[in-house]
């Protein structure tokens, strides 16, 4: 690691008087790799077959894919409905790839490129390349070639392969674009819902090449919720294919017309999707994407990661706001540690609620009271049973003679003749007319009965005058 970091600056020292990183000029990523290659869709080492300008397919995948070739023309011939079976590669154990660099091939600064497009894949994801030892059957080997090719992914096939860079092609853009097939990309007009985000315009895209605008499948390729990208560095811009320089793909949002397949670093979203590919959250991290903000997501440094250029740290956020229920609100003014209860006996409590854990951990649930908005509030006592009948004999018949009204008999028919006095209602709000927090008084002189009325209603009814008169 160390010596790369010294190669990178030596070659910033070198590059400005020798070599363009980048090319000049406003041309797009699949014009440098049409102008690159050899226009052949043979790969004339193996039979390999190319696609999209740079896909290497073994005969097996392409034949899944698209059905036959007429090797005498090079040409596509009767492409066929994709059939479900394996395609493309694999995506590498671990996220390790192992990795050489042809000898004798590349210049120094050539080879700087390829460092330089390592370090970024390496920086903004968990995936780490390390030089390629004996023992190491499968490894990805960058090599001269006729084009900027490269498999999808890992192959299948138990031994090295090849991302080719021919002279033109040695670009760091062009290289981070090759290690993301290597990756397991396949180009961003291919996506399966490429169609909500781009026209193909048909008849501007060249004789038997309409094949490079076949869409996968959902079978074969996952988004991994990552939304469609016009900044990828997997997509192709607006004249790929075409053969009269009119447009062949059209942006639905005009404004990434002229842009599409000119960005020459990781997007954003290029980032997330090879961290989500090759999942870089920690096994330790317990947040998931679902605490970041906007798109973003939990990065190996089990932080949020942001829109940014390309990215940004920020900061986590509580996906379980604290949700309305019958308990106290929480004003200042809530009784809500009355039981003594009402503590978090862990310090970890708030990060468990959460997750949820308060409704799936009884040992949650039970120890971080407050986290999990579980406080006991003093419950108001159920108002007395008052059970309104009549006891004495003949109630009804001192009710309708009036007995009811005269004070000297009342407390006898209260006792004896509820029921036909009618006092049944008043008794209950009596019941009810009493206070059920031994703070209600000094509650009540704060204000409470006016700023904290439903509490109060419930617990403090006798402090606040809120009962009945009788
Ligand atoms: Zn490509």
């Amino acid at each position: 690691m160390a010596w790369r970091i010294v190669t990178i600056i030596l070659n910033m020292l070198i590059v400005g008087i020798c070599c363009l990183e980048e090319p000049e000029g406003d041309i797009s990523i699949d014009e440098i790799i049409r102008n690159a290659s050899t226009g052949s869709v043979i790969d004339n080492r193996n039979g390999d077959v190319i696609v999209e300008y740079d896909l290497v397919l073994s005969l097996d995948e392409y034949e899944a894919h698209y059905g036959n070739i007429n090797y005498k023309d090079n040409t596509i011939i009767s492409p066929r409905k994709a059939v479900k079976s394996d395609h493309g590669g694999l995506l590498w154990p671990n996220g390790v790839i192992p990795y050489e660099i042809a000898s004798n091939t590349f210049s120094y600064q050539q080879r700087s490129y390829i460092e330089y497009a390592i370090a970024d894949w390496e920086r903004y994801t968990c995936l780490h390349f390390r030089k390629a030892n004996y023992n190491d059957k499968r490894k990805v080997v960058f090599s001269n070639g006729n084009g900027c090719w490269s498999n999808i992914g890992m192959t299948r096939n138990y031994g090295p392969q090849y991302v080719y860079l021919a002279p033109n092609c040695r670009y760091k853009s062009i290289i981070l674009h090759e290690i993301g097939h290597a990756l397991g990309f396949f180009h961003e007009h291919t996506r399966p819902d490429r169609d909500d985000f781009v026209y193909i315009q048909e008849e501007n895209v060249m004789y038997n090449q309409l094949y490079n605008f076949r869409k996968n499948t959902w079978y074969v390729t996952d988004s991994h919720g990552v939304p469609y990208d016009y900044t990828s560095i997997m997509h192709y811009s607006d004249t790929a294919f075409s053969r009269n320089g009119a447009s062949t793909i059209v942006t639905k949002n005009r404004n990434y017309q002229s842009r599409i397949g000119k960005y020459r670093q990781l997007s954003f979203r290029d980032i997330k999707a090879a961290n989500k590919m090759y999942q870089c959250k920690p096994n330790w991290c317990k947040y998931t994407d679902y605490n970041c903000p906007g798109e973003g997501f939990i990065g190996k440094d089990c932080k949020c990661w942001c829109v940014g250029t390309p990215y940004k740290q920020c900061g986590l956020i509580n996906v379980y706001p604290p949700t309305t229920t019958t308990l106290r609100p929480t004003t200042t003014t809530v009784r809500p540690t009355t039981a003594g209860n009402c503590v978090d006996k862990y310090s970890l409590c708030n990060y468990w609620s959460t997750f949820g854990r308060c409704t799936s951990s009884l040992f949650v649930k039970n120890n971080c009271k407050k986290s999990c908005n579980s406080c006991s509030v003093t419950t108001p006592p159920p108002p007395p049973v008052i059970i309104c009948a009549d006891s004495g004999k003949h109630c009804e018949y001192w009710s309708n003679a009036g007995f009811c009204q005269i004070t000297k008999y009342k407390w006898f028919l209260i006792k004896n003749c509820m029921r036909s006095c009618g006092l049944c209602n008043s008794l209950a709000r009596e019941g009810k007319c009493q206070d059920n927090d031994i703070e209600c008084p000094k509650l009540a002189s704060k204000g409470d009965c006016e700023n904290n009325s439903e509490y109060m209603e419930a617990s403090c009814r006798k402090s606040c005058n809120m009962c009945s008169p009788n």
